[in-house]
């Protein structure tokens, strides 16, 4: 049976690493077109090419656009481009984010806020404003990533889940302002995922990998592609009644 998505127009933030490259590829497998974007420039280079692709002019190949979403002015132009080569948006994976560093608050610093808040949160209202005119109505989507931190708080990361903590109720607010346009909103919430800002592997000892193997009852970390699969169902047709769910991806977290 074909997916779906097969011929989907579909925009990309934070694509160029780790859940987004991942969901890219799975995207790209199910046959959908790709405005593959990321602030890394090298990042989705190398996302479109283990897509199989090159930039091109053809409407039916995945492009690449480096994007910092914390920049309304850049969102607003990147969506043009992208509007203006495939004419509309299908779907929009709302992934760009910076992962949390733990520290207390009193060693945190003004620029850290207002770069996890523009990035995680605002980045989220940037792109999501800018592309609602041009959304397929009805059978349009967005996907925005939160995160464990979305609900479940922890000393040291007060402000990395209040952009996620965010991320939900933005979300679910606009879950409820374009369904009646036939434009659904979901979240996922990822749980540990081995990407390369991850926390623990940031850090890159065996002792802070275990602990996050050993905090979930599967006993492993999630890979990008856990997460991929899931937002491939999400956008598809197959949840089409999900609107303002949260789906947790994180192997059920020991508390
Ligand atoms: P990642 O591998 O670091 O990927 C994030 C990508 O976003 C990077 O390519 C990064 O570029 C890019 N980015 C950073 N600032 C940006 C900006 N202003 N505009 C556009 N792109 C920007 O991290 P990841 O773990 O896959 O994270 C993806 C999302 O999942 C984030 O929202 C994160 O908070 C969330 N999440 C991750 C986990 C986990 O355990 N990994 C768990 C829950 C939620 P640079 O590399 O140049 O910074």
């Amino acid at each position: 049976m074909p997916s779906s998505l097969s011929g989907r127009v579909i925009l990309l933030t934070g694509a160029g690493s780790g859940i987004g490259r991942g969901t890219a590829i799975k995207l790209h497998g199910l046959g959908a077109i790709l405005a593959i974007t990321d602030i890394n420039e090298a990042g989705i280079a190398e996302t479109l090419e283990l897509c199989g692709s090159s930039n091109t002019n053809s409407t039916s190949h995945h492009t690449s656009l480096a994007l910092d979403v914390s920049k309304a002015a850049d969102v607003e132009k990147c969506v043009m481009d992208v509007v203006s080569r495939y004419g509309h948006i299908d779907h929009v994976f709302n992934c760009a984010g910076i992962n949390p560093t733990s520290m207390p608050l009193t060693e945190t610093s003004e620029d850290y806020f207002d770069k996890l808040v523009g990035v995680n949160l605002k980045g989220t209202y940037n792109v999501t404003k800018a592309t609602i005119p041009h959304m397929t109505t009805p059978g349009g989507s967005y996907v925005n990533v939160s995160s464990i931190s979305g609900w479940n708080p922890s000393a040291g990361t007060a402000i990395y889940c209040a952009t996620k903590f965010g991320v939900i109720g933005f979300s679910k607010c606009m879950a409820l302002e374009l369904g009646p346009k036939g434009l659904r909103v979901n979240v996922v919430a990822p749980g540990y995922i081995d990407t390369p800002t991850n926390a623990g592997i940031a850090k890159g000892t065996a002792e802070a990998r275990g602990r996050m193997e050993q905090g979930n009852a599967l006993g492993r970390m999630g890979t990008p592609d856990d997460i991929a699969g899931v937002v491939a169902f999400l956008m598809g047709d197959e949840a089409r009644y999900m609107n303002g769910s949260v789906v947790e991806i994180d192997g059920m977290l020991k508390t």
